[in-house]
C-alpha cells in the first residue's frame, strides 16, 4: 500500500541537562526540518518537540525561548524520569497533532538525514521503521563490547529485539495508538515496539560521536535499563530455577548410586553416604520448589502487566 498525502511529522527529542548540545544541534535539526517541508516530504504543520526530562540546568530555558518560532514544541516533565518515559510523554502527546513521529537523541550521534528513508518506508506503508546503525566503530569499545553480550543474553532469554537499533525509530500514529494499549510502568520500548505487530521495515544511518557535552546515561542508568529489558519481558530466569531443580534432582540419584557403590567397597567413612545422599536430594527438592513456586509467580507478573492480547490491524464486517 503506497501512500499519497504528505505526513504532518513530530520529531520527539528527549533532553536530559543538554544545554551544551542544545544550541549546537538546535539550528542542524531546523535546516533538516525546512528542507523537508520544502521538498514536501513533510508537511508545514510539522515540528519539533523537544521533551525536558527534569533537567537541572537550562535546558528548559532554552527550549522555552525556541517555542516562540512555531516550528518548536516543548514538554517538561515534572521530574527526571529517564530517556524511555520522555520519548513515551512525547509520542503521546503527539498522537493528537501528528501523522507520524520519529524520535531522536539530542546530541545527533545518530545521522538526522535517516528521517528521509524512514518517510519513505512510511510512504511505501509500514507503520514502524527501526532505524539500525550501519555500524559501532564511533561507540567505546566498552559500549561496543557490553552491546554485544547483551543481545545475545536477550536472544537466549527469548526476547525480541531489532539488533544494533537503539531508540531512533518512526512511529505512525496508528502504532502509537497500539503502543498505548500497553500499561506497562517498567517501560523498555525497544522490547515492547515489536510486539506491537503491523508492517514494519528498517532504515539504517551512520552513528557519530556527541556533538557536545557527555553522556546522560551513568553506568546505573544504562545497568537499570539492560535489567528492565530483561526482566520486562522474560520469565525464563524462573524457567531455569526449574530446570536447576530437575537436574539437581536426577544428579542426587547419581550421588547416591555413587556414594552406595563406595559404601559397599568399603571406601566410605561411616555416615558420608547418608549425608551426600540427603545434601542432593534435599537440594534438589528445594530447588524445584522454589522453580514451581516461579513458574506460578511468573504467571502472576504477566497477568499484572494486562497486557492487550491483540491489536487489530484492519476489521471487515
Ligand atoms: N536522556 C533523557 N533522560 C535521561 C537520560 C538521557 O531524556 O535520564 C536523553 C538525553 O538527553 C539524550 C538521549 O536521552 O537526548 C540519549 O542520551 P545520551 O546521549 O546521554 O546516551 P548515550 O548516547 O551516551 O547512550
Ligand atoms: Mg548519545
Amino acid at each position: 500500500m503506497k501512500r499519497k498525502k504528505i505526513p504532518t511529522l513530530y520529531l520527539i527529542i528527549p533532553c536530559y541537562n543538554e544545554e551544551e548540545v542544545l544550541p549546537v544541534s538546535k539550528d542542524i535539526i531546523e535546516d533538516k526540518m525546512k528542507t523537508l517541508i520544502k521538498n514536501k516530504t513533510i508537511k508545514k504543520d510539522s515540528k519539533i518537540l523537544f521533551i525536558d526530562d527534569g533537567s537541572k540546568d537550562g535546558t528548559w530555558d532554552i527550549i522555552k525561548k525556541m517555542t516562540k518560532n512555531k516550528l518548536y514544541s516543548g514538554v517538561k516533565l515534572s521530574r527526571n524520569r529517564g530517556q524511555q518515559n520522555a520519548i513515551l510523554a512525547g509520542l503521546l502527546v503527539s498522537k493528537k497533532h501528528a501523522d507520524i513521529t520519529i524520535s531522536i537523541d539530542v546530541d545527533l550521534q545518530d545521522d538526522i538525514n535517516v528521517i528521509d528513508d524512514m518517510v519513505k518506508e512510511y510512504n511505501d506503508g509500514a507503520e514502524i521503521v527501526y532505524g539500525v546503525r550501519k555500524s559501532r566503530k564511533k561507540d567505546s569499545f566498552f559500549k561496543r563490547f557490553t552491546a554485544e553480550i547483551y543481545y545475545k543474553l536477550m536472544k537466549l532469554m527469548g526476547v525480541e529485539l531489532v539488533f544494533n537499533h537503539s531508540e531512533c525509530r518512526l512511529l505512525s500514529i496508528r502504532a502509537i495508538e497500539g503502543l498505548d494499549e500497553f500499561d506497562e510502568v517498567n517501560l523498555f520500548l525497544r522490547g515492547i515496539i515489536p510486539q506491537i505487530g503491523y508492517k514494519t521495515s528498517v532504515a539504517y544511518y551512520d552513528r557519530n560521536t556527541r556533538l557536545a557535552g557527555k553522556t546522560k546515561y551513568s553506568v546505573k542508568k544504562l545497568l537499570k535499563l539492560a535489567f528492565e529489558g530483561i526482566t520486562s519481558f522474560s520469565v525464563r530466569p524462573l524457567k531455569m530455577i526449574t530446570f536447576f531443580g530437575i537436574l539437581f534432582f536426577f544428579m542426587s540419584i547419581g550421588i547416591i548410586i555413587f556414594a552406595l557403590i563406595n559404601k559397599m567397597l568399603g571406601y566410605a567413612v561411616e555416615g558420608w553416604t547418608f549425608l551426600m545422599g540427603s545434601i542432593w536430594l534435599v537440594a534438589g527438592i528445594q530447588m524445584l520448589s522454589l522453580g514451581i513456586i516461579g513458574e506460578y509467580i511468573g504467571k502472576i507478573y504477566q497477568e499484572t502487566k494486562k497486557r492487550p492480547r491483540f491489536i487489530i490491524e484492519e476489521e471487515i464486517i
